[in-house]
């Protein structure tokens, strides 16, 4: 017999249109491979014989290495698409690409691309579930569900916590997918930067341009890369001003509440949006936590769509 999730669609597309309750069960499934994680043997057979593909059309170390350790803990067979080999180089459009892949009978299609709506586009033309790994500056689901988990883990509940985001929101999907899930939970979010990164049409947020009022009575300060491949420099033209006025340094995380924590999705510009100190300091920074969550997660992201799908 199949379980009965409180999430039931074989695609994970977009934070946007998901529930709080829908939210909690990635979280509350994710518990058990927190455990898991831990042990010495990490392997399970949940989803032994089931193919997942990973098609990363744009650069990941942690979204993309962590989906192949969570498939292949979880007994499934994981094949990873070198793009700079496929024929897409030959002209294929990446539809057809899609449509072929899925003639292969797989389970569960891990896309990353830079074009907005793509995963969209994609879940509607094949049988696999599909995972909406980032598109463009639009959303990355699962980097916004470990983050809920990491602070989840750290503060018991989202009830009360204020948290600010920081830096380049305009060309975050990572800002766009946590203010959708953090506020359904419960948390007030404000977000911190200079106006040309702020985008004109933000909703359920306090927006701010000083990091002294926009940290003020925050528990975290989840700060952003500047995403240097989308952007034009006339946003940031001066790495280091933008450090002084924006980068995280201890001085700045002082305008936070005592015991704030620091996020970041990593890969981070060290020196630019948060100083290295800061990052590697283990009291205060939840970096590496995140990339721990972000394992279970996607394993219990990989359990629920499959599960799904064969309902
Ligand atoms: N790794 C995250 C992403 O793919 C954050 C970043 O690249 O800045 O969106």
């Amino acid at each position: 017999m199949k379980k009965i999730f409180d999430y039931n669609k074989k695609h994970l597309i977009e934070c946007k249109n998901l529930t709080k309750k829908e939210i909690q069960c990635f979280l509350k499934e994710s518990e058990k491979y927190i455990k898991i994680n831990k042990k010495k043997i990490k392997k399970t057979n949940l989803l032994n014989g089931r193919t997942v593909f990973n098609l990363f059309f744009e650069d990941s170390t942690r979204t993309r290495t962590s989906f192949e350790v969570a498939a292949k803990r979880l007994g499934a067979d994981l094949i990873n698409v070198s793009v700079k080999d496929s024929s897409i180089n030959k002209g294929e459009t990446l539809l057809d690409t899609m449509t072929t892949i899925n003639s292969m009978s797989p389970d569960v299609l891990i896309v990353r691309h830079p074009e907005e709506g793509i995963s969209l586009k994609i879940s509607k033309i094949v049988s696999a579930c599909v995972i909406n790994a980032g598109d463009g500056s639009h959303e990355h689901p699962t980097q916004a569900l470990l983050d809920a988990l990491t602070i989840k883990k750290r503060f018991g509940n989202f009830k009360k916590l204020k948290i600010a985001i920081c830096g380049d929101i305009l060309h975050s999907r990572v800002a766009r997918s946590n203010i959708e899930i953090l506020t359904k939970l419960g948390c007030k979010i404000n977000v911190v930067g200079p106006k040309s990164l702020i985008p004109k049409d933000i909703e359920k947020v306090k927006v701010y341009s000083s990091m002294k009022e926009g940290l003020k009575n925050c528990d975290i300060v989840m700060m952003l890369r500047i995403q240097k491949e989308r952007i034009i420099s006339k946003y940031v033209p001066n790495e280091k001003i933008y450090f002084e006025k924006y980068g995280l340094d201890y001085n700045k995380l002082d305008y936070a509440n005592k015991n704030a924590f620091v996020m970041h999705p990593g890969p981070m510009n060290r020196d630019v949006e948060i100083d290295s100190k800061l990052a590697d300091d283990v009291t205060r920074s939840l970096i590496q936590e995140q990339v721990t969550m972000g394992v279970a997660i996607r394993m219990a992201c990989l359990e629920i769509l499959i599960n799904n799908k064969d309902i």
